[in-house]
């Protein structure tokens, strides 16, 4: 809970509760308070972004700024290209064939719901072959990709980093042996450093740890970026146009990259990615170490493999479990329930979840153990 004085100086009571949800997620307060503040008139232009042209002078400087923020904050090289698209990850799915299944064949990890949509839609287009999987054990794990059968001509290797709905996170790139590498990285973006040299396309969608949904980010080779998508790839689809255009092709999602723009210029006033990933590594060890001391909830994931962000966990009783997430949700705790291919619950504790937050909610969750063994 807390207090804020409104333009016409009312003061107004806004009751926030701690958002553990998967995705669209809880996003920085102040971020938020900014853009409540600026949505009548924005920077004296007396508009709000969602009413501007995006060909105007006041929005290119926004939708720059939030590139350059980007790749300083992700150290994004100059043979990268930077895009702001629409459709979900869900698009990227089809987009990445389209555009870069040259000789019809791509190899593909299968660690959970998402890869597995993703090879299957990449099916419609050419070969896709699953090279690894963890669905033998309800993909609680990520499987050894060390040394992986992959045919020389494979047009890329496919991963999604960090599984949001199993919990599960690669912490070692797989050995592409000299293949490229594409990966979804929806829910783990900006949770922590990356060595964008080591990947040829690094996307996702901007709804679990960025800014509001609607927006996708694409971080794509510049040699990759060519007119030589597969035969009927539709304009709006193709890497190029968008490259071309500078993100500015058609109407973008505007007022989403601003709020982006806006989070990008948080991580950076409040150390980077390398501050972020220690506080991710601190939220996600007070949950962790909880799980492994307590009797009547675990963990569901291999312990090596643990995701910073989301955390699935389970009491071995759905009525139990029903009964947690009831308890949680009336003492403040929002959205636990976990996905229904993983059962009992989920903690997603993205960089704008405070800390106090997973504090609290151990705090309650030892309770609520104390009062039902
Ligand atoms: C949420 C999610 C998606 C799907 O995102 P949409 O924007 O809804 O298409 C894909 N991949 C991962 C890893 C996700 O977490």
């Amino acid at each position: 809970m807390f207090v804020r004085v409104c333009q016409n100086q009312e003061e107004v009571k806004v009751s926030r509760i701690y958002n553990f949800s998967a995705g669209p997620a809880v996003l920085p307060e102040e971020v938020l308070q900014e853009a409540a503040d600026e949505m009548l008139d924005y920077k004296g232009s007396g508009m709000s972004v969602m009413e501007m042209s995006h060909r105007s002078k006041v929005y290119d400087t926004i939708i720059k700024e939030a590139e350059a923020d980007l790749r300083t904050l992700m150290g994004i090289p100059d043979n990268y290209k930077v895009l702001f698209l629409q459709g979900g990850a869900s698009q990227q799915f089809a987009m990445i064939p389209m555009n870069l299944m040259r000789n019809r064949k791509a190899a593909y990890i299968v660690t959970g719901e998402w890869s597995r949509k993703a090879y299957e839609e990449a099916q419609i287009y050419g070969e896709a072959i699953a090279v690894a999987s963890s669905a033998d054990e309800n993909y609680s794990y990520i499987p050894d990709c060390s040394d992986l059968d992959l045919p020389a001509d494979v047009d890329y290797l496919y991963i999604c980093e960090n599984n949001t709905i199993y919990g599960t996170k690669f912490k070692e790139l797989p050995n592409t042996k000299g293949h490229r590498l594409v990966a979804d990285v929806s829910s783990c973006f900006l949770s922590e450093p990356v060595d964008i040299s080591k990947y040829d396309v690094i996307y996702g969608g901007v709804q679990k740890n960025i800014g509001p949904a609607g927006v996708v980010i694409v971080i794509i080779k510049e040699e990759l970026v060519s007119d030589q998508c597969l035969p009927g790839t539709p304009t709006m689809l193709k890497y190029q146009t968008h490259v071309k255009a500078e993100s500015l092709y058609n109407t973008p999602p505007s007022y989403g990259i601003y709020i982006c723009g806006k989070v990008f210029k948080w991580l950076l006033k409040n150390g980077g990615l390398s501050a972020m990933k220690a506080l991710n590594e601190k939220k996600a060890a007070i949950l962790y170490k909880f799980l492994d001391e307590s009797k009547l909830f675990r963990g569901t994931v291999r312990p090596a493999d643990r995701s910073l962000m989301n955390i699935p966990f389970v009491t071995g009783s759905a009525e139990m479990d029903d009964k947690f997430v009831k308890a949680a949700k009336a003492a403040g705790f929002e959205n636990l329930k976990g996905h229904r291919s993983v059962g009992g619950m989920r903690a997603s504790i993205y960089n704008a979840m405070p800390i106090a937050g997973v504090e609290k909610l151990v705090e309650f969750m030892g309770e609520f153990e104390k009062n039902n063994s």
